[in-house]
């Protein structure tokens, strides 16, 4: 069945989370953005850092309340939950944190943290023990380390108590917000891997927040590249990286290491010129203009709309013709 003939597990519908940061100044980290996910795929979102990625995510989980737009799980509007649905979409849907040092507390064992979800959802003593125990086995841990600290641990390990803390009470749906950048490269792949084989086992669904393209692409079924609050391209991954439209995406993907020298000979880095802008109050034209290469007048007087030039396939960008 094609993603046209599902239903979408999530459904992101014209979602702006505005912060109010001065008389008549809102900083606009998410700016009417939509799109959907479907029932045990990976979506990547990925951009530069200030993009709006990480706080699309918790508009998602709820940590944030959008400024308008709707975000609909399973069919319903999430801020719109009673008491009871409130309680079961705290158990579906999960997250796991960028920074594996801060998002645990540094006061409680594994045994607490690991725990503490099961127990609030009423688990005895006992059998949310053996469950942590399991739990942690699941994430290459043991038993031995249930009564240890969070300081006690490497970054790695850290990330895998907070991946048995979201699998503790059974979600189908894992926001990953930049789940391995604050990792040592030789255990991002440990991680990676780790993550592929549980949404293997247990059917989960992610959206997988980075700002490392070559990492995307290797966990991702469908990609979603946002600049300065907005989406500016999205396809499904095969589609993205071989058929790439956006300048913005293009200058990204160009910056990917290649370990092939010739292919490296060939593949020449696009540079974006000068720093991202202000994501206070931006200006209602193309938010790319003043970085990309091939920007004309038209450009600067008028936003592009993010349009669907093949089955999939959308970009936000006056020069991609449909
Ligand atoms: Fe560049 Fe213009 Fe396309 Fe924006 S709309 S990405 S400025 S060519």
């Amino acid at each position: 069945m094609s993603n046209n003939e599902k239903q979408p597990l999530v459904q992101v519908n014209d979602v702006c989370k505005y912060f109010h940061v001065g008389k008549n100044a809102d900083l606009k980290a998410v700016d009417h953005v939509s799109f959907e996910i479907y029932k045990g795929e990976t979506v990547g979102l990925v951009g530069e850092s200030g993009c709006g990625k990480s706080t699309m995510g918790r508009c998602m989980i709820r940590l944030y309340e959008p400024t308008a737009g709707e975000v609909m799980y399973d069919g319903k509007d999430i801020t719109k939950l009673t008491a009871a649905e409130q309680k079961e979409f705290c158990k579906k849907v999960q997250m796991i944190f960028q920074n594996p040092y801060a998002s645990l507390n540094s006061r409680m064992t594994v045994k607490e943290i690991v725990g503490e979800g099961l127990r609030e959802h009423g688990m005895s003593a006992k059998d949310a023990d053996e469950k942590v125990q399991e739990l942690l086995e699941i994430v290459g841990l043991n038993k031995d380390h249930m009564s240890r600290f969070p300081h006690e641990f490497s970054g790695g390990q850290r990330q895998r108590i907070g991946i048995a803390r979201a699998l503790s009470v059974s979600p189908d749906f894992i926001i990953c917000d930049e789940p391995i950048s604050a990792l040592d490269v030789s255990v991002q792949a440990q991680v990676i891997n780790m993550l592929k084989d549980l949404q293997a086992e247990r059917g989960l669904t992610y959206l997988f927040i980075a700002h490392d393209l070559s990492v995307v692409k290797y966990i991702s079924d469908r990609v979603i590249v946002m600049y300065l609050g907005t989406i500016v391209e999205t396809a499904e991954t095969e589609e993205l990286y071989g058929n790439t439209l956006h300048p913005y995406t293009k200058a990204l993907l160009s910056a990917i290491p290649e370990a092939d020298p010739d292919r490296a000979k060939a593949n020449k880095r696009i540079l974006i010129k000068g720093e991202i802008p202000s994501p206070i109050n931006p200006k209602n034209c193309c938010r790319f203009a003043e970085r990309c290469s091939y920007a004309t007048e038209r450009c600067f007087n008028e936003m592009p709309k993010l349009r669907e030039v093949k089955p999939g396939h959308k970009v936000a960008c006056h020069l991609v013709e449909e």
